[in-house]
């Protein structure tokens, strides 16, 4: 089901390209080089515990910006970089990036913030996977307990022994694992139970339906329910405003991330809004 699901994204996606094989090259060689030399940037989204209202961490997300064709949103281009195998590649620099990053604004500051890297299923599932995490956690001598490693429903789809045991070592190194954008994807219940990730990432599609009515608020109430049940902890993505905060809260999620807080930032913005909480603007 997983191929023929891909297969399906591919197709679409080479007939939005137009079947313009001259843009597949171009965005493929930018993406290659900007991997190359360093530009991709990272910025970094806070994540705040609902019940002390202070930053616990922060989400690592992919920032590209090329000087001729301008900013490129993740959800353009990280499902290329799937299809034309950069998506490795880019997982590693990203981990080494944001684990780098972390290290230091904890060191520097004395604090505990954990990092989310967002993996995609493809790479997760790569051999060799664990020992490449294993190294970059020995160079950039984070504490692999405030690494977290964020992987879609698509993964579950992808559902094998392998994975499960490759999220087991990731575990067993101390690494929490997350479900992201949950409820968007195709995957059972019955995935969620197998999988034994730590933290469930409720999407901001479930979040944008609560002030719209009652069965929004049902279901932000059943998903945390669920969630709770299997032991999971719960994140809500893409919270904007305080009514919807107020809902989350009354049924226990424990934390949240969202325009709410704040934008993901870069490194300067989050250096001086977030952990100097100097108003630069
Ligand atoms: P995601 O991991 O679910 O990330 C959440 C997305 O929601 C981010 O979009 C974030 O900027 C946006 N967001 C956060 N709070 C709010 C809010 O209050 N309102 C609204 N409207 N949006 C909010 P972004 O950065 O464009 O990333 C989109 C997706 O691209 C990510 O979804 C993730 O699936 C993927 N992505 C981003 N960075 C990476 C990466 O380094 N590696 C991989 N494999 N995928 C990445
Ligand atoms: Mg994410
Ligand atoms: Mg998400
Ligand atoms: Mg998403």
């Amino acid at each position: 089901a997983a191929k023929s699901t891909r297969g399906n994204q591919y197709k679409l996606y080479r007939a939005n390209m137009d079947g313009n094989t001259d843009k597949w090259l171009l965005l493929e060689t930018k993406l290659h080089q900007a991997l190359k030399n360093d530009t991709l940037e990272l910025h970094y989204q806070p994540k705040i515990d609902l019940k002390t209202g202070s930053i616990v961490g922060m989400e690592a997300l992919l920032r590209w910006n090329d000087p001729e064709l301008g900013y490129m949103p993740p959800d353009y281009f990280i499902p290329f970089a799937e299809e034309c195998g950069l998506i490795n590649d880019i997982g590693v620099w990203v981990l080494r990036k944001a684990t780098t990053q972390a290290h230091i604004w904890n060191q520097t500051y004395g604090l505990d913030l954990h990092v989310a890297v967002n993996i995609s299923p493809i790479h997760i599932s790569t051999g060799g996977f664990v020992d490449m995490v294993r190294e970059v956690i020995a160079e950039t001598k984070i504490n692999p307990n405030t690494l977290e490693i964020e992987i879609t429903e698509m993964s579950m789809l992808d559902y094998t022994e392998e994975l499960i045991q490759t999220i087991e070592d990731l575990k067993s190194l101390g690494i929490t694992i997350s479900l992201d954008d949950f409820g968007t994807g195709y995957a059972s219940l019955n995935y969620l139970k197998k999988f034994p990730v730590d933290i469930l990432k409720i999407d901001r599609a479930f979040v944008q339906d609560i002030v719209s009515g009652k069965s929004g608020i049902a279901m932000i109430s059943a998903m945390i329910s669920l969630a709770h049940a299997l032991e999971l902890k719960v994140v809500a993505e893409g919270v904007e405003q305080e009514e919807e905060l107020n809902v989350l809260r009354k049924h226990g999620c424990e934390f949240v991330q969202g325009y709410y807080f704040s934008k993901p930032l870069s490194v300067i913005d989050f250096t001086n809004e977030i952990l100097e909480k100097k108003d630069t603007h």
